[in-house]
């Protein structure tokens, strides 16, 4: 019985691991209704990642056949830079993250990372060099620890220890009465978005991938929360490649690159500073942020860039 044992619990938590993190990547981007099969090609070879470079050439996609989301958007994100996406809800910025993570192929187009076309890459390599803070985070039935260790399955305790630290939610984890072995999730202990937010900074720092997306949090967070939370996201997007969703727009001045999204098309690109002077659709919208702050109602998740 114990040599069969011990095989069985060991495919046992293989399997867990691979229903979980299936489950887990729908999750993050509401596909669990709606799902679409991409396939390693037969040739499908490992992404090589050097600096990685992410590249969209002329990409047009659509969901369903009949309604067209992007319309030829053509961006680079040079190696180790940050460029941020802003527009109104509904133009297509999700997207763009999902087409990046390949839960979709394109429908004319391509994009790559370093030269890589990813339908040419493997899923499981792809994935393995992007990590993704959500707009909403999802725990795991399951204690803090296997959260974060999630990022990188065998990590140790110290590794742990030390990205909980990084991402400032150690102190609040060492103070609940079982620590780290603290049961979270539906059925467990409920944390605040703050708290969630900080655990998936902590599992993306252990993954320590090349490349980064966030999709901004906005409505969960109270502003000083908020600015805590972009403080950290800006140490970790240091010299990686990262493509942030932005709402708030003064999080984001700072970026390498702002593209303006507008009904699935590029209409404005440049520096925070570029765009300001160009007195277009950016300038309207920050003009429009600024004024709403000044009367005192900047009620996170108000922005109308959300
Ligand atoms: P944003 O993040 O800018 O608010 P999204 O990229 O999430 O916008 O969505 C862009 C458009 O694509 C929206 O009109 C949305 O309704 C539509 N859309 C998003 N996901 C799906 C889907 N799985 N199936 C069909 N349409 C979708
Ligand atoms: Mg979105």
């Amino acid at each position: 019985m114990i040599q069969l044992y011990i095989p069985l619990n060991f495919l046992g938590v293989i399997y867990r691991e691979i229903k979980q993190s299936l489950a887990d990547m729908e999750r993050l981007f509401g596909l669990l209704d709606q799902h679409r099969e991409v396939a390693d090609a037969p040739t499908a070879q490992p992404l090589q990642v050097h600096g990685a470079e992410v590249r969209f050439s002329k990409v047009n996609f659509s969901y369903e056949a009949k309604r067209q989301i992007l319309f030829d958007v053509d961006f680079a994100i040079p190696a180790g830079t940050t460029t941020a996406v802003v527009g109104h809800s509904g133009s297509g910025k999700s997207t763009l993250s999902r087409l990046l993570f390949r839960f979709y192929d394109v429908n004319d187009g391509g994009i790559s990372i370093d030269g890589q076309d990813l339908r040419s890459v493997t899923q499981a390599s792809l994935r393995k060099a992007i990590g993704i803070v959500p707009q909403d985070t999802v725990l795991f039935n399951d204690t803090i620890e296997y959260n974060i260790a999630y990022g990188r399955p065998g990590a140790t305790r110290e590794q742990i220890v030390a990205v909980a630290k990084a991402a400032y939610i150690h102190d609040f984890i060492e103070s609940l009465p079982d620590g780290y072995a603290t049961m979270v999730g539906e059925r467990g202990l409920k944390l605040s978005g703050g708290e969630k937010q900080r655990v998936a900074i902590a599992r993306t720092l252990l993954k320590d991938p090349a490349i980064l997306i966030f999709d901004e949090a906005t409505s969960a967070l109270d502003s000083r929360s908020e600015q805590a939370i972009q403080a950290q996201l800006k140490e970790i997007a240091r010299n990686r490649t990262t493509l942030v969703i932005a709402h708030r727009l003064s999080t984001i001045a700072d970026a390498a690159q702002i593209l303006v999204l507008d009904h699935g098309r590029i209409i404005e690109r440049g520096t925070h500073a570029e765009l300001l002077g160009r007195d277009g659709a950016y300038a309207q919208m920050w003009a429009r942020q600024q004024a709403r702050r000044d009367e005192g109602s900047g009620s996170p998740g108000s922005a109308d860039a959300a």
